[in-house]
């Protein structure tokens, strides 16, 4: 178990109307897959599996973990009036079908900061590639979760403070394509300040293991649509297999958002 705090901001203006911070939600990575996968093979790597669990599971690797996260309510309008050039040249058809239904959107960035990271290269550097691996893969495991956690956070603060419901999950730079709107994630909440999330000059976040979305809300409840990485891997992606992907229920469709 993980515990995962979470910042949530309604702003309509540059500053935030109201800013809480949402202490200790539970967060639990399922490994077994990826225990599955790693039982079946030698005895070499099920050795290197065990250390890793043993790892991931203790109290020194709980310390390295930061999971926090940040939810921001905005105007769709404001989205809109700053961003518009990069909507056109940065998302399709569906994302920009939805933003004309949207009042309201939900910016959000999540990170688990770079403590892990170093670590990582730490056992690398040791000679331990395998265990390095799999805690790489956990990690971005425990992102996917971290990003379920928030939808369902939107989901219930959309309703009850607005009375919206979500309707499009759009990840910017899903496969690198459209990065160009992550910025607005950044420029329109306190993320950056709040996660100490920073973006190099090509969008990139740093710490590496952040992630961040736009959630377009709506007036009518439906079904969330969310678009998967560009391109997809499909069911041979890594992720896919290990229930880790955020769009798994439209790998085989041809979706861009
Ligand atoms: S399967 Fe999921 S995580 Fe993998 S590339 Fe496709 S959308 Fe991305």
């Amino acid at each position: 178990m993980k515990h995962f705090t979470v910042y949530v901001e309604n702003r309509d203006g540059p500053t935030p109307e109201t800013f809480e911070k949402l202490e200790d939600t539970p967060i639990l990575v399922d490994l077994e897959k990826l225990a599955n996968q790693y039982r079946q093979k030698s005895t070499g790597t099920r050795k290197a599996f065990d250390s890793f669990l043993e790892f991931w599971e203790s109290a020194s690797c709980e310390e390295l973990l930061e999971p926090k996260g940040l939810i921001g309510f905005i105007p769709t309008g404001r989205l809109i009036e700053g961003f518009i050039d990069t909507i056109h040249s940065g998302t399709g058809q569906n994302f920009q079908q939805f933003l004309g239904k949207s009042p309201r959107t939900a910016l959000m960035a999540w990170t688990i900061g770079d403590t892990i990271e170093k670590k990582v290269t730490e056992f690398s550097r040791e000679g331990n590639n395998l265990k390095a691996l799999l805690i790489d893969v956990a990690a971005s495991l425990l992102l996917n979760e971290m990003h379920l956690k928030l939808r369902e956070i939107v989901r219930e603060r959309a309703k009850s403070d607005f009375g919206l419901y979500p309707m499009l999950d759009h990840y910017p730079g899903g496969g690198r394509k459209g990065s160009e709107l992550i910025p607005a994630v950044f420029d329109l909440t306190s993320a950056s300040k709040a996660l100490g999330i920073t973006l190099n000059d090509q969008n990139i976040m740093n710490p590496r293991k952040s992630e961040c979305s736009i959630l377009l809300l709506g007036d009518e409840e439906r079904e969330l649509q969310n678009t998967p990485c560009i391109p997809c891997l499909g069911k041979r992606c890594l992720y896919y297999q290990l229930g880790g992907c955020h769009a798994s229920d439209k790998v085989n469709e041809k979706v861009t958002s």
